[in-house]
């Protein structure tokens, strides 16, 4: 594994294996009273997130604190970044703390890339414009895997807004490195031209939905959309809703977050027995908790960063 995770891409299934079962061992530090372990006492991670989230940093701040990190959260509104300051100059100042790891979030694709030649951290995307957000499809490998007790051969269903989404970049490579088959749906508009080279099967319909043993819905990205990709909003629930005339009983249903209701997902799913959304959410802490282990103390650390690697999950 590399020391930073800016990809699934650059994930073997070796690697992915071994985070999901670190995952599991910090799923039973999270039933615990006390959710610490001293792993990275003092230590540093800063987590820079230059576009909106919800999921994604909290889990990230929790994930730190959890393992007893010292924790800075900085957010684009309200830091020099609003006064001008570039990423690298703001990266080399973040720099002079000596962090273990930057957590980054950029609206731009490849920016986790470049803070990564800029700083001795270990370095995170936690997603970077369309391009990918690797820590989301580990989330929800580690969902679908604790649900369905094998990955193996599942048909996995990506329905929606592939060409803006790097949640679909990250999870197609995910899937299917885990050996799931993995279908993408949408309106052509959407659909990235030769997404095929990625391993996935494309559908322009949701006619073969049934096949599916998952779906996964993505939200509409109508942050990223320069023009109009659809006719409207209704037309596009009209065809691509998932609602419970569409989801057969059997079938699981997941979403990255944030939902957007009655557009992408209609009510009655969302709160269906099959639908995995919460768990995706409860997963994120453990699932970065495993990641920020395995760059800073376990076998993905560079020599001599290893400090608390010995430390198997204990009180802190
Ligand atoms: N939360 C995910 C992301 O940051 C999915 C989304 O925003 O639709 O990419």
């Amino acid at each position: 594994m590399q020391p930073h995770l800016l990809s699934v891409d650059e994930l073997s299934r070796d690697d992915i294996e071994r985070i999901l079962g670190r995952a599991e061992s910090f799923a039973e530090v999270s039933g615990r009273e006390i959710k610490k372990v001293p792993t990275l006492r003092g230590r540093t991670v800063i987590n820079l997130f230059y576009e909106a989230s919800t999921r994604t940093q909290s889990s990230f701040e929790l994930a730190a604190k959890r393992l007893s990190a010292d924790l800075i959260t900085l957010k684009a509104a309200g830091s020099a970044v609003d006064k001008g300051e570039s990423l690298k100059d703001t990266v080399q100042t973040l720099s002079a703390y000596d962090p273990a790891a930057i957590i980054i979030r950029s609206p731009h694709a490849g920016a986790a890339g470049l803070v990564a030649r800029w700083t001795s951290a270990a370095v995170i995307n936690a997603g970077d414009g369309k391009h990918e957000h690797p820590t989301q499809a580990l989330l929800d490998l580690y969902t679908l895997k604790r649900r369905a007790g094998s990955l193996e051969g599942l048909k996995v269903w990506i329905v929606g807004d592939v060409l803006h989404s790097r949640v679909a970049r990250s999870n197609i490579l995910a899937f299917t490195r885990m050996g799931c088959e993995v279908t993408v749906c949408g309106p052509p508009t959407l659909i990235p031209r030769g997404i095929e080279s990625l391993g996935c099967g494309v559908r322009y319909t949701l006619d073969e939905l049934g096949s599916a043993d998952v779906v996964y819905a993505l939200r509409m990205q109508r942050e990223r959309m320069t023009g109009s990709f659809v006719p409207s909003l209704r037309e596009y629930a009209a065809c691509y809703q998932i609602d419970g005339r569409r989801l057969g009983p059997s079938q699981l249903l997941m979403h990255p977050g944030p939902v957007n209701r009655g557009v992408e997902l209609a009510a009655e799913v969302i709160d269906s027995p099959q639908a995995l959304i919460t768990e995706q959410v409860e997963s994120g802490i453990v699932v970065r908790m495993a990641v920020l282990y395995e760059l800073l103390a376990g076998r993905g650390a560079p020599n001599g960063a290893r400090a608390g690697a010995e430390t198997e999950p204990q009180p802190a």
